[in-house]
This record gives C-alpha cells, sequence and structure tokens, in this order.
C-alpha cells in the first residue's frame, strides 16, 4: 500500500490522544515518518490554535523545535460527529488529499456514524480506517460491527489496533519462533507438556470503574491480547512474511480452540473492588479470570493452554511460559527426577526470555540443579523500541496490516471466549496483592503450578 497522505485523529480532545497518540506522533516526527498534514476532528469549541496549545501542553517536556514542527502540520476540524456539516468541513479541509488514515480514538457507539459519515462525503473511497478496541463486546456484536464498516470500507482498509501486537516483546515472539531452527523440532505436543500465559497487574482498576466494571478480564485483555498471544505461540510457520499470511496461521489457530464453557474458567474479584467509585455495589463483573483453553489440532491436541489475568495481583507481570515434558527416565537419584525445561517469554515488566535448564550441582554428588540461562534481549540488543501506538500509527501510515487484527480472528476470539462470558461461573473474592483466588490452578494438569507457586 502506498504512504497515507494525511492523517485524521476522531477525539484529538480525548485521554487517549493525550496519553498514547500525541506522544507517538511525536516519536514518528523525530524519525522523520510523520511528514503529512494532522487533523483533529472533536466538537469541544477549539480552534486549531487551542489544539496547538494543547499539543505544547502534552508535550511540554520534549523537544520544543520538534513539538513545533507537530504544531506546524495540525489542522482542527470542530464539530459533532452526529452534525453532517462536520463531515462536509472535513471534505474540504481534505480537499486534495488521496489516502486519508482516519485514527477512531472515540468511544464505539460512534464508530458506524463516523464510518458512515465519512462515506456519505466520498472520504471513504482509499482512506484507511483505525479502529481502537473494544471491538464489539460479544460474538454478535462484533459480527455487526464488521458488517457495518464493510458496508463502507474494504477488510484491506480497516486497521484494528490491538496495541498489545504493537510491543516489541510480543512480535518478539514470532522472530524468536520462526527465526531460530532450534525450536521448531520440539514445538509440539510430543515436548510439550503445557503453556501458561499469565498478565498480573499490582494495580486495581485505577478510577475507571465506569468503563470496567461493564467489561471484566475477560473482555478487557483474555479475548484480545491474550489470544493474540496464543495465536503467535501455537501458530503454524506461515508461508510468508505478508500480511495476511502470517494472519491466516493465527486463525486457523483460533479455529481449532474450542470454545469455553463455564467449567474451562475461574472468576474472581478483588476484595474492596465493589466500593471502587462507578461499580454497581452488587457488580459480579471479574477482576481475575483463568481459563483451560484446548487446542484440538495435530501439533498441540491433549497440551493445556492456562490464561490468567488479574488486577489487584501480587506482581506486575506479563508473560508466556512454555514447560517441556520432564525426562523419561530418573538418572540422578536419590535427589529425584529433575524438573522439567521451561522457555519464559517475559514481556513486562522487562523483555527478557529465559529457559530454565538442569546442571550438576556442585559436590560429591550426581545432582541435578535447575538454572534459568536469561537474556534481556532490549538491553542486549540496544533498546526498548518504539512505543506500540507509535509503531502501530506508523504501520497505518505506510499500510502495512500485519500487526492488525483481522476481522476472522477477532470474530474467532469471541467465539471462544462467549461461553465463559458474565455469569458462566461463580465469581470468588480474593485478597489484593495475591495471586487470584486460590484454587485458580485446580484447572493446570496435575505436577504443573503456575510460576510463583513453584
Ligand atoms: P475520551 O472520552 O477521553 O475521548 C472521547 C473523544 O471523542 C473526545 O475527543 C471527544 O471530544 C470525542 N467525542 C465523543 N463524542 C463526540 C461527538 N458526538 N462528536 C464529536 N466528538 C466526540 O475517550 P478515550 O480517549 O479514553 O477513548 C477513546 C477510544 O479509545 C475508546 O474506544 C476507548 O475504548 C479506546 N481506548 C482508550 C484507552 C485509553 O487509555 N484511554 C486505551 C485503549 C482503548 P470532546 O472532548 O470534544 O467531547
Amino acid at each position: 500500500m502506498e504512504h497515507a497522505d494525511a492523517l485524521i485523529l476522531f477525539g484529538i480532545t480525548g485521554d487517549l490522544s493525550e496519553n498514547k497518540l500525541i506522544p507517538a506522533l511525536y516519536e514518528l516526527t523525530v524519525e522523520g515518518r510523520l511528514d503529512i498534514p494532522v487533523v483533529g476532528v472533536a466538537r469541544s469549541g477549539w480552534t486549531v490554535g487551542d489544539l496547538r496549545d494543547h499539543v505544547r501542553r502534552v508535550l511540554a517536556d520534549r523537544n520544543p523545535s520538534v513539538v513545533e514542527q507537530i504544531c506546524s502540520r495540525l489542522r482542527h476540524v470542530d464539530g459533532d460527529y452526529q452534525d453532517p456539516s462536520t463531515f462536509a468541513e472535513l471534505a474540504s479541509t481534505l480537499e486534495g488529499i488521496d489516502r486519508p488514515v482516519f485514527f477512531m480514538a472515540i468511544p464505539p457507539s460512534l464508530f458506524d456514524t463516523v464510518a458512515t459519515s465519512l462515506a456519505s462525503v466520498g472520504l471513504n473511497k482509499q482512506g484507511r480506517l483505525v479502529v481502537e478496541k473494544p471491538f464489539g463486546r460479544d460474538l454478535a456484536s462484533a459480527v455487526e460491527l464488521n458488517e457495518i464498516l464493510h458496508r463502507h470500507f474494504r477488510e484491506e482498509q480497516i486497521f484494528r489496533i490491538d496495541h498489545f501486537l504493537g510491543k516489541e516483546p510480543v512480535q518478539n515472539l514470532l522472530v524468536f519462533r520462526f527465526a531460530n531452527s532450534l525450536l521448531e523440532p520440539i514445538w509440539n505436543r510430543h515436548h510439550v507438556a503445557s503453556v501458561m500465559v499469565t498478565m498480573a497487574e499490582a494495580f486495581g482498576i485505577e478510577g475507571r470503574g465506569r468503563f470496567y466494571d461493564g467489561v471484566g478480564a475477560i473482555r478487557d485483555v483474555i479475548q484480545n491480547h491474550l489470544l493474540q498471544i496464543v495465536g503467535l505461540l501455537a501458530m503454524e510457520p506461515p508461508v510468508s512474511g505478508d500480511s495476511d499470511a502470517l494472519r491466516d496461521e493465527v486463525v486457523k489457530v483460533m479455529k481449532a480452540v474450542q470454545p469455553l464453557t463455564g467449567e474451562d474458567v475461574i472468576r474472581g474479584q478483588y476484595r474492596g473492588y465493589l466500593d471502587e467509585p462507578n461499580v454497581a455495589s452488587d457488580s459480579d463483573t471479574e477482576t481475575f479470570a483463568a481459563v483451560n483453553l484446548r487446542i484440538d489440532n495435530w501439533r498441540w491436541a491433549g497440551v493445556p493452554f492456562c490464561i490468567r489475568a488479574g488486577k489487584g495481583m501480587a506482581e506486575t507481570v506479563t508473560e508466556a511460559r512454555v514447560v517441556l515434558r520432564e525426562p523419561p527416565q530418573d538418572l540422578f537419584a536419590p535427589a529425584g527426577k529433575p524438573p522439567p525445561n521451561i522457555i519464559n517469554f517475559r514481556m513486562k515488566p522487562d523483555d527478557v526470555i529465559s529457559m530454565t535448564m538442569q546442571a550438576k550441582a556442585p559436590g560429591q554428588e550426581m545432582r541435578a540443579e535447575g538454572l534459568d540461562l536469561t537474556v534481556d534481549y532490549g538491553e542486549a540488543l540496544g533498546g526498548d523500541g518504539p512505543d506500540p501506538y507509535e509503531r502501530l500509527i506508523g504501520d497505518a501510515i505506510d499500510g502495512d496490516l500485519r500487526l492488525f487484527a483481522r476481522q476472522d480472528s477477532v470474530e474467532e476470539a469471541w467465539r471462544i471466549v462467549e461461553g465463559a462470558l458474565d455469569d458462566a461461573a461463580p465469581i470468588h473474592t480474593y485478597e489484593r496483592g495475591s495471586w487470584g483466588p486460590q484454587f485458580a490452578d485446580v484447572m493446570l494438569p496435575s505436577g504443573q503450578c503456575w510460576p510463583e507457586d513453584e
């Protein structure tokens, strides 16, 4: 796809713009990748001067000459998205522009109105549409939203953001798997005993009750971020590096996952959640969920993929642990059979890959002891890489769809979690600073435990 020739930010006055998008514009400008007009659209009654002042304030601690470069590219259209004249004005502001990127940093209830209004003034023809999560709240609403967008935009014009896919350590899963031949022979049910994916946050909902209470952990992070990680861990090698080849393989994994039922999920809520502002006093929204996935395909049949996500946990950590089968023989008795090898991809708080191996413990005895071969690859390879939004806005401008979720994978992910949503399973209270309801490990195969239980 050709480089875009304008970036239009719906929701320029909102939170996401302030915290993520405007800082990303800064980084893209530093790299010389933002050489196109940037048009804000919102209804606060701002002028372009107000928008420039806002950008200067948000970027107050950055290099002023770069900030001024951004300001010089800014345009602003003030108006309500429900009002057709807003789009008439936008169309005249974009005269001469052929390949605009529209970033929808707006409430999902407005996606339909904005997409339809863009089409009404002909801006859908070559435009690209970047859609923020959440993409639906169940399978039916996701299908409906896709149908609405497809009335006006072709699938290759739609960039569904899952900012997790913009993270360097998540992309590293792909490189580590497919740029090294070491793993492929063991990456299957013959050698892998289980896979455990954890996204734990030591903090609570931080005043976001209005948003979180209607959502919960499964919709917020499991349906999107964590299932995408499972897709990357479990996919077959793609036939090429192009966007559809990659996304085809992720979808094939999703199609092989059995839909969850209430029996495959454990839901928890941290003590004190009901006292948070804007949370219903009888809410049974889960702030913790653990699910057990079964991937019924040739490579993974019988290997449990356990996923858990929670707030108010003991630590902030995101990681994927691949536990290998134990050695078949116990050669080091009486010390006992060595524990299994583990390959751990830690994506947060640092970008670390470790392999837990066994080595001879020094001394008379012939005894194996576990040791971690660990590399902080961000540090080793010099730097953390771009912020996800910088990466993804840059990709949308370049027309690179690889790190955006395709319609079929979004719908498959909803199909998988649908039976575990809402009151499908009872909710258990857990203490803040713990690892969720104690018995969350009942779903793990015997002898396996979550890392901190070891
Ligand atoms: P905000 O409520 O902070 O911002 C909403 C923006 O939409 C404002 O710029 C607002 O303009 C504009 N807007 C709303 N209604 C209208 C309307 N009728 N006409 C014109 N402008 C309108 O939302 P967020 O920035 O927090 O979130 C935006 C999207 O990003 C949502 O889909 C959210 O789920 C998603 N998201 C947000 C994250 C975050 O960190 N905030 C993280 C991940 C996803 P005005 O100020 O002029 O009213």
